[in-house]
């Protein structure tokens, strides 16, 4: 490379951090501006498929994010009653694991500074120009050579760049948060599965995330009233009573309610400016996904610039990468949605959906597709 050229990164998220390792390890002079006034995430785990794993093993930050995760290797969707729709076993050749969220900030950000990025924390950025200039609410406008729009759904530089196509959300939304766990908590046949147990239109996910502590998600339409916050217990175990073991272990200050956002943009990139992660492609957590597609994202941008001479080459590339790596991010974000079309089934309807389209292979394909996409970048 003829650099070193210089990006600009708004957003310190998961998405913002792996851009900047990627760029960063292939030379690029890297900064990253958080808003907030340190890296943070929400209390809550997140799956890493196969596909993301890759990246991570790419960024060098794999140990640092997985530690002492949990691999699984069974998805069971089960009804109201606790009867199993789907045994959910998942094909040995790909890995998924789950973790909090923190280590993922924590290894990408250790990554990223690893490489050479700076991160800068309270800087918040409020638009750019194609050009290739952040504009930040402190009044500074940095010049870039690229600058990445990467602070989530509500992106500023998108947005000050009239990139905006689709902006929509579900019906659905859950509240997440981590609970302690004890020996006896599962029986013997249920211990390490991964559990989406349905009842009416709610649904909780049980994800083991490490062997101290459990992932659940509280999922229900947003007119649900058991969407509020703090968590109601009682209501709850009422829908869930086999759980209540969990569900008691819950306070009044743990949890996080989010609706699911869909982004989709006229263009991922505009001149010297792209746009990356859940402010380009945000999408139902169902095939647990979002961070996935970010990261991967992330190291395909970087790997389709690799080998410029003139920052004039830039626009160009980005058009590349957007046209090498939006078709499986659409994909995912297709069948994600998808997914979610069975909270609005009665509980029979849903069960023959699952059982037939479990056993689909073209259609239980389509779900495993991104996860075992080979990123962009990867050996
Ligand atoms: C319920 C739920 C469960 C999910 N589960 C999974 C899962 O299991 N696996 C998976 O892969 N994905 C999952 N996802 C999706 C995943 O959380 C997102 O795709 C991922 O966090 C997107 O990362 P991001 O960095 O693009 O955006 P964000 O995580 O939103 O990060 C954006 C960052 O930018 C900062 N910021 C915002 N505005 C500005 C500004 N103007 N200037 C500077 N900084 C700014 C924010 O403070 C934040 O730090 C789930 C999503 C939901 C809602």
């Amino acid at each position: 490379m003829a650099g070193p050229f210089r990006a600009e990164i708004a957003g310190g998220g998961i998405c913002g951090l792996a851009t900047a390792a990627a760029l960063a390890r292939a030379g690029w002079r890297v900064r990253v501006h958080e808003r907030q006034s340190a890296l943070r995430t929400i209390g809550a785990g997140l799956y890493i498929w196969e596909n993301g794993l890759r990246v991570l093993e790419v960024l060098g930050c794999y140990d640092a994010v997985i530690r002492d995760g949990h691999r699984g290797s069974v998805f069971e969707i089960r009804d109201c009653d606790g009867g199993i729709v789907d045994p959910g076993h998942l094909p040995p050749s790909m890995r998924v694991y789950t973790v909090p969220r923190e280590w993922v900030l924590g290894g990408l950000r250790g990554a990223a500074v690893a490489a050479g990025a700076e991160i800068e924390v309270s800087s918040q950025a409020v638009g750019a120009s194609e050009e290739g200039r952040l504009d930040l609410a402190d009044g500074r406008r940095l010049e870039a050579d690229l600058v990445i729009g990467a602070e989530g759904v509500r992106s500023r530089v998108r947005d000050s760049l009239g990139l905006l196509r689709v902006d929509d959300t579900t019906a659905e939304g859950s509240i997440r948060l981590i609970v302690p766990i004890r020996d006896d908590d599962f029986s013997d046949a249920d211990r390490g599965k991964y559990i989406e147990q349905w009842a009416g239109h709610r649904r909780l996910l049980i994800t083991p995330i490490n062997r101290r502590e459990t992932y659940l998600a509280f999922s229900a339409l947003d007119s649900d009233p058991g969407c509020r916050l703090p968590l109601d217990r009682d209501d709850w175990k009422a829908a869930f009573p086999m759980w209540s073991h969990l569900i008691d272990r819950v306070t009044d200050d743990m949890g996080h309610w989010d609706v699911y956002s869909i982004i989709k943009l006229k263009a991922w990139s505009v001149g010297h400016v792209a746009v990356i992660g859940d402010a380009a492609h945000a999408q139902p957590p169902n095939l647990g996904q979002g961070a996935g597609m970010a990261m991967q994202n992330a190291l395909a941008l970087a790997h389709l610039l690799d080998g410029i001479r003139d920052r004039s080459e830039i626009p160009a590339r980005l058009r590349a990468w957007e046209a090498s790596e939006r078709p499986i991010v659409e994909h995912c974000q297709k069948y994600s949605a998808l997914y979610g079309e069975v909270i609005h089934m009665p509980e029979m309807l849903r069960r023959r959906a699952f059982a037939a389209g479990m056993n689909d292979p073209w259609l239980s394909a389509q779900f495993f597709k991104p996860a075992l996409h080979h990123p962009t970048g990867c050996p």
